[in-house]
């Protein structure tokens, strides 16, 4: 998936059974993911919740996590964006 034009603020969500905390999703999109204290990702400020504005970085993370442990959602709806279900 590339690009986030026209789809709304979004939440990304973390699957913590999946998440092997390699890190490379905090250092490719550091604005809207961190590793935790617990040493797994974890989705930063509004990205957990009420949702942002979709950014390429966060996209190509979501795209390049090793064990697919991470989904956008659309904020508005919840329905999953990518990857598609
Ligand atoms: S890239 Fe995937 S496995 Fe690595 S820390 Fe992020 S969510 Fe976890």
């Amino acid at each position: 998936m590339t690009g986030g034009a026209g789809t709304g603020p979004v939440i990304v969500r973390v699957d913590r059974d999946r998440c092997i905390g390699s890190g490379m999703c905090a250092r490719s999109a550091p604005d809207s993911l961190a590793l935790g204290a617990d040493g797994l990702a974890a989705p930063l400020a509004e990205y957990g919740d009420r949702g942002a504005e979709l950014t390429e970085e966060l996209a190509e993370a979501v795209d390049f996590c090793p064990v697919e442990a991470l989904t956008l959602h659309a904020a508005r709806g919840g329905y999953r964006i990518d990857p598609a279900e």
